[in-house]
This record gives C-alpha cells, structure tokens and sequence, in this order.
C-alpha cells in the first residue's frame, strides 16, 4: 500500500541546482524541504524569484500525470485558488525528468507560495472559516476532474484502516490500541453508508502543513500537496482536516465546527455527510498510529518524522472519544446546516408573540398551533403529531413539493435577479400559464402577491376604462393595500364611495343546475341597481373583481346563467372584468383549469396569488399585451422582486406537478366523493346544512338557533378538528357559519374519508353535549 513507507528520490540540492539550469534555464539555489514520498526544494534566483521543485518517485508517471491534470484543471475551473502554478520546462513540457541509476523520476516545477502553514499559525475560528470555504470551493472546482490514478489504494486513505489494523499491536502507548481498534470497527461498520455518499476527486490531505495563511488577513494563501488525492466522499476533505486541526488543539466541537460552517457556505452538505464525520475523524486519528506503528518496525526514519504527529494524534483521538459521538455530531449538524429543520428550539410562547408581532396578529384556533413541517397534506408540530390539512391553499401541490422544493434551490443556488435584466426562465413561465388562458389574455405583469396583482389589475382598469368606479360582491375579499381594501368589504375597512358591492347567488347554487328565472332576473337587477347608485355617486365602472368561487362571500357555485345575468350590464357600462383567480385557479374547481371558465365568464384581466408559487410568493397580472404596453407607456411599470428568476422557477415547477399528478383530475373525483362524504354526515345531524361549492373548495354550512349559536358552534367545531382530531378546517361567509374546506389537490379519498369521520364525531360530540348542558 502507498505512503506506509517513505522513500523519497535521493536527489541532492545540487542535483536539484542542476536540474533548474538544464530543464528550466534557471540559476538557483536549493534548499531542501519536507517530503514523504517526493523530494522538494525550494529554489531562490539571484534576482529574488523563488520556487518549488518536486522530484516525483520513479515508477508513479500516472500519479505525475494526475498532478499535472489536476493543476491544469484547478487553473481552468477556479483560477483564484491559491494552489500551486505549474512552471513548463524550457522544451513546453509540465513534466521534466531526472535519471538516477536507471531510476527516472519525473520532476515539476511550481511558483513558490507564500505564507505561514496554518500548523505554526494562530488559528481563530474566523481563520478555520475561511480554511473551510478554501476547501468548500476547492470541491466545488475539482466536480468534475477524474483520473485513473485517483483509485490508488494509499494508506492515508481512511476507508484502508481495517486493513491496516493488523498492526495495532505495534502502537505504543498500549492505551491507545483498543480505542484504535474500535475506530477501525465503526469505520468497517460505516463502509457502506460512504459507499452511498457524493464521492469526488478530493485533496485528502489538507492538514496545517499544506496549508498557508495569512492570519492579520484572515486568508488562505496556499492550499499545496496534491500528491495524495483520491476518489473519495466530498466530507472526506474536511473531515480530515478537521482532524488535522484537533491536533492543533482546536476544540472538536466548536472551533472545527467552523471548518464546515465555511465549507457549506461553498458546497452544500448533506445530512448523511455530517453523520459520517466522528467515524472519520477518529479514522484519521487510527490511521496515524497505524502508520506510525508500522513504521516504528519497518521504517525507522518515516516513523521519526511522524513521531510528533502521532503522539498528537493519540491525544486527538482520546478528546474525540471524551466528547462523544452524539454531542460532537449535534454540534456539526449545527454548523453545516444540516440539523434536522424541525428541529425548531424557538420558544413561541404568546407573550413573546404579542411583544413581537402586535397581539392582533391572527391566529387559528383555541389553542393555537405550532407548526415545524409540512409534507403533502400534512403538517406536523414539534413532537412529530401529523395535522390533516384541510385549510391550505398556498400549497398548492402539497406542502414542500419536492419538484418545486429543488426547483427553488436549484434557481436561488444559481441566479436571483430581476426583470432587468435578459432571463429566459421568466418567459417560460409566461408562455407556459399564458398557454392555458384564453387567447387575448397573452402577456403578464409579475408582483409578489394577491393583493399586489389586484391592485395593478385595479389600476390598469381605471386607465384603460377612465372610470372611477369599482364593482365587487358583498363580502368579497381582494387584499391587503390602500387600494384594494377599499374593494374588499370582507375586511369590514370604511366604505368607499367609489365601491359597491352585488348579492351573491342563492346558497346552494350548483354550476350544473340552471337557476330559477326569477333569480336571474333578480341578479340582474341588483347589478343594475348597483350601477345606479355608483352613477348617483359620480362614478362609472372601471372593474368587477370576481372570485370565481365566491369565496369569503360563503363559498358559492353559481351557474353560468348567473354570471351572464350579473356581468352583462356591468359590460355595457363599459367595465372591465377583472377575474380573481387567487382562490380558484389552477385546477381546484376540478373540472376547469380557470375558476373563471366555470362561470362563463371572459375577463379581461385576470390575476394570480397564492397557489402560483406554493408557498414562494408570487403574484401574476395576465391581460392582452395591448393593454399592458398602454400601461406601460403611461406609468412605467417594475417590480423589485417580481418576476425573479426563482419565482418563475417555483411557478414552472408547479404548473409541472399539476399536470404529472394530473391533480385538477384529482381535485374532481375527491371533491365529488368528498362532498357525497359530507351529505352523508349532514344528513345525520340537525347542525349541519348544504354542502356548497365544487372541487376540491367546499363549503359545509353550519346550522344554529340564531346565526350567533351558528357562528359559536361553527368555531366549536373548527377548534374540536383541530384539537382532538388534528384535522385543520376555517370558517368561512359573512356570518362565519361555513366550515370551509380547501386542502392541498393532492388530498385523496381516504383524507376525505378522515375529514368526514372526524366531522362527524366533532358535530356529535359539541351538539349532544350542548343538549344535555341546556336541558
Ligand atoms: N384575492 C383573493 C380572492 C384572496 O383570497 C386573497 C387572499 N386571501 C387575495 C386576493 C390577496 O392575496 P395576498 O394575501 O397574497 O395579498
């Protein structure tokens, strides 16, 4: 095996004077430096130069090719690393050769490096941060460098020290044999996990010697020796010289910690990565000894040399056995930012919520909930209990999709910018969802949110029409800004004067049930009615705003013939229809891919929140590319973080999901089988009313004496799902007297089956008790 013993070409300083005049033309003198397995020289010119000459052992040409590739390679990929820059020989060469008893030794000659080796340096943990983002992008430059002569099985290679525990009898002091011995046998044990990590072309030997820094510049000025390289795991390379640096005395949990803080910075680990590190480490410790012992029989002036290292090493490997696998991992798992993530240590008492966030910011439920994951359609507390989300929208196709979850990473590790500038994943976007709209609805606006997109969309209608005027339905809800809370009632903000509001459709409308005659008649004439007093206000319609399912009105399904009713004087008037698709676009109505197309209706601009991101936020203003060139024109138009390439990665990925998972099929068989589900459940009690809405938004009414006894068991209900059954439903509607049931579209049969079965027990256990407490 390679590196057990020493053995250097027996090259002398003027051979090596020598060789500088006949290979390089250069006069120098020499001066001998460390080497295991090469000789080295420093070289000085008269006129200051200074420069490294290595004189490779004969016989190893594929390891001198792997070095002269590996440099080539470095200088390509990552010119401002500090690593060696080969010097070719007078002939163009990188290799010359020097011929010893019929020995012929290639030689190569690199531009001195300066600093002092981190072993003799003062090292802080800003310095070992810095080591470790050195070594973070030197993974990240050698990805894709291979060569043959990177399998070689050398004795510095951990994964060798269960082949070289044979010689633990050799290690002194005695004490340290057993704990060798058991470092092999986790090492063995822990063979195939390695086997299974990201493996690479690594360094492997980055320990205080190969490494220069300057310390008052807290920088790595020279990361050198790449004689030792292997294929091994990307953790291999900080492991070791986390190893190295215990040696140096630096506490193994906190300062080498340091180490991998700066090395993910550069090159993501991964959790199974930090597992394998304690394993290693002590493997490197082991391995030391081994050598050393192997030595002490075989090579007495290799085992010199190493002496020192050794006894270090030995002390190394106690203090790593002191602090214990668990402590040592838990603190690594910190600094690389692979602690588990739900692993939330956050207090989030209420207090300290209120103090911090204002105690009228909204919380749901009684008892509120702490949530650390999401995972589909379910959520989970800090104890791991899974909750059955049956509320949440925003993520759209599951809770952390991993299709948008890597999407994500892979677009913010790459590029986050803005619309400034040339992107092509932002046009991909828009082709993609303009290609599922109607035709004149071709070119798109990107904001941050629902409200944002209303509100633009708000502003884009008054422009285009030169009215004033705004039309939306009783207790509509459109977001947040100055603006657009004056078209959203559901908010209870001051009545605008420019704002009037339509009764929503009879409870109980069904999309595939014509209406009665007089109920259209009486649609009509509201709307009609509406317009008048805007007009006896001073203003004509610029917009309706609709969303389509009617949502925080108490969730409705009006037919078409409703709509028309409805929307057609307000056409006449001149208004633009602006269709809200915040809450019901993408598939959710089950049989439309738009909420919009459900109704009959054609807006003319249409807006985007919410599910478009699935959690990444993200808003989309889609009208005629008319319109918005007109706006443009007038107003200018830019938003900082609309439209980043990371949205419209996000955005793609879920556009993608929808269609591989053909979730706006599921959203219709679940939500027609969950609806059955409820009918059946509010047939048997008194409580419980119609089922409203469609897909995968239902809407489940809640019965009381006065519409207060409704409101008062509808919460009862919401928090008795959430509390005994973790199951997290909303309420809904001007009286807040509907369950509202909006799941994640991956939601399925037999998460309709949960949500029923707890409805049921919830209503029967709140409706027997509240009999037996009034009689
Ligand atoms: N429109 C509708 C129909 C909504 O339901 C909402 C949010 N609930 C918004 C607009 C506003 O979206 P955001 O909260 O992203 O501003």
């Amino acid at each position: 095996m390679l590196a057990l013993s020493t053995s250097p070409p027996p090259a002398s300083a003027a051979e090596a004077e020598r060789l500088a005049r006949d290979l390089y033309g250069l006069a120098v003198t020499a001066s001998a430096l460390p080497g295991e397995r090469d000789r080295n020289f420093r070289l000085r010119t008269a006129d200051g130069r200074a420069y490294v000459l290595k004189v490779l052992d004969a016989g190893h040409e594929a390891a001198a090719d792997c070095l002269v590739r590996v440099l080539r390679h470095l200088e390509e990929q990552a010119p401002d690393l500090p690593v060696p820059r080969l010097v070719p020989t007078e002939s163009g060469t990188d290799l010359g050769q020097w011929t010893h008893e019929d020995r012929r030794c290639p030689v190569c000659l690199f531009a001195y490096l300066e600093g002092e080796p981190l072993a003799e340096a003062a090292a802080d943990a800003a310095l070992l941060y810095e080591v470790g983002r050195t070594l973070g992008r030197l993974g990240r430059a050698l990805q894709g460098f291979f060569h043959p002569a990177l399998g070689v099985e050398i004795a510095w290679d951990v994964r060798q020290l269960p082949r070289l525990a044979a010689h633990a009898d050799w290690i002194e002091p005695r004490a340290l044999r057993q704990p060798v011995l058991d470092a092999s046998a986790a090492l063995e044990h822990r063979l195939p996990a390695l086997r299974r990590l990201r493996a690479q072309a690594v360094h492997g030997d980055c320990h205080g010697h190969n490494l220069l820094v300057d310390t008052d510049a807290r920088r790595v000025t020279g990361l050198l020796d790449f004689g030792d390289m292997i294929h091994a795991p990307l953790i291999v390379e900080p492991a070791v010289s986390m190893a190295e640096f215990m040696m140096q005395d630096a506490a193994p949990g906190e300062a080498l910690g340091e180490v991998l803080r700066g090395f993910g910075v550069e090159r993501r680990l991964d959790e199974a990565d930090v597992d394998a590190l304690f394993d290693l480490i002590a493997a490197r410790h082991a391995t030391t000894l081994l050598v050393q012992a192997w030595r002490s029989r075989h090579d007495p002036a290799g085992a010199r040399e190493l002496e020192r290292t050794a006894a270090h090493a030995g002390r190394a490997l106690d203090r790593l056995l002191t602090v214990g696998r668990a402590a040592a991992t838990r603190g690594w798992h910190a600094a690389a930012g692979t602690a588990p993530l739900d692993d939330d240590r956050s207090i989030v008492d209420l207090g300290r919520r209120h103090r911090l966030l204002g105690a009228g910011a909204e919380l749901f439920y009684g008892r509120p909930l702490h949530l650390t994951r999401g995972s589909g359609v379910w959520l989970y507390d800090p104890e791991g209990r899974a909750y059955l989300d049956v509320y949440n929208n925003v993520p759209h196709v599951g809770h952390s999709h991993p299709g948008v979850v890597n999407a994500i990473q892979r677009q913010t590790a790459m590029l986050a910018t803005h619309t400034r500038y040339l992107h092509g994943r932002i046009l991909d976007y828009a082709e993609r969802l303009t290609a599922t709209l109607p035709a004149h609805l071709d070119a798109c606006i990107f904001v941050n949110s629902g409200s944002e997109a209303n509100d633009v969309a708000w502003r884009i209608a008054q422009f285009a029409t030169g009215h004033t005027g705004g039309v939306v339905m009783e207790h509509a809800y459109h977001g947040i800004t100055d603006a657009v809370a004056a078209l959203t009632p559901a908010s209870g903000a001051v009545h605008d004067p420019r704002v009037v509001t339509l009764a929503p459709p009879p409870a109980g409308a069904r999309a595939s049930h014509a209406l009665d005659p007089a109920d259209l008649t009486a649609a009509a004439r509201d709307t009609r009615q509406a317009l008048d007093s805007l007009a006896a206000r001073g203003h004509r319609p610029a917009a309706f705003f609709l969303d389509s399912a009617l949502t925080s009105s108490g969730i409705h399904d009006p037919p078409a013939g409703w709509m028309e009713a409805v929307s057609a004087p307000l056409r006449a008037a001149g208004a633009l229809i602006v269709g809200d698709e915040v809450q019901y676009g993408l598939g959710r109505s089950g049989t439309h891919f738009w909420g919009f197309a459900r109704r009959g209706l054609s807006p003319d601009i249409v807006t985007l929140g919410k599910p478009v991101g699935n959690g990444f936020p993200m808003g989309v203003v889609v009208a005629n590319r008319r319109l918005i060139e007109a706006f443009q024109a007038k107003f200018g138009f830019f938003s900082t973080f609309g439209g980043n390439a990371v949205a419209a990665a996000a955005g793609l990925a879920v556009l993608e999901a929808l269609e591989r998972e053909r979730l706006m099929h599921n959203a219709l068989s679940t939500g027609e089988y969950l609806r059955a589900r409820l009918e059946a459940v509010a047939a048997r009690h008194e409580a419980l009313g119609r089922v409203r809405g469609a897909g995968l938004l239902l809407g489940l009414e809640v019965r009381g004496g006065t519409p207060g006894q409704a409101r008062a068991l509808a919460r009862g209900i919401v928090d008795r799902l959430a509390d005994r059954h973790r199951v997290l439903t909303g309420l809904e509607g001007p009286d807040a007297a509907v369950l509202k049931l909006r799941p994640p579209l991956p939601f399925g049969p037999a998460h309709a089956d949960l949500l029923a079965e707890a409805i049921d027990s919830a209503v029967q256990a709140l409706t027997s008790r509240s009999n037996s407490g009034t009689t």
